[in-house]
């Protein structure tokens, strides 16, 4: 989509911190990190949402997930722990109709959410 940040991102129209890469899927560094790890784990194909998602669409979500767990792995804090969010829609949050997981780590997380 012409208008999408993240589709923007996945054409390299604009600059993004990439820390992992592959046909289907980019993870990047957010723009306005929530703890000392925030990436944003997303599909390259523009999905709105889960809500707008298809069957193969949640199979490749269920490779993000796999990622995302490979990634905490990789980078030495999976064991301490982390949060994985997906907000959908105007009560869940979500600001970028794109699409995407956030990964957020590094620090002991507060719950429930506000
Ligand atoms: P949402 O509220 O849609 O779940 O999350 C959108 C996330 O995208 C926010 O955490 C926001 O900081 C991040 N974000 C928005 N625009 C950009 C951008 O241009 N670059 C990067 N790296 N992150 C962005
Ligand atoms: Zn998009």
């Amino acid at each position: 989509m012409s208008d999408c940040i993240f589709c923007k991102i996945v054409a390299g129209e604009i600059p993004a911190k990439v820390v992992y890469e592959d046909d289907e899927m980019m993870a990047f560094e957010d723009i306005n990190p929530q703890g000392p790890v925030h990436v944003q784990f997303i599909s390259k194909r523009h999905i709105p949402n889960l809500n707008e998602a298809t069957e193969e669409d949640f199979e490749l979500m269920g490779r993000i997930l796999k990622q995302i767990a490979r990634y905490s792995r990789q980078e030495g804090f999976s064991e301490a722990g982390y949060r994985v969010v997906n907000n959908v829609g105007p009560d869940g949050g979500q600001e970028v109709y794109h699409l995407h997981f956030h990964l957020i780590g590094g620090r002991p997380l507060q719950w429930p959410p506000g």
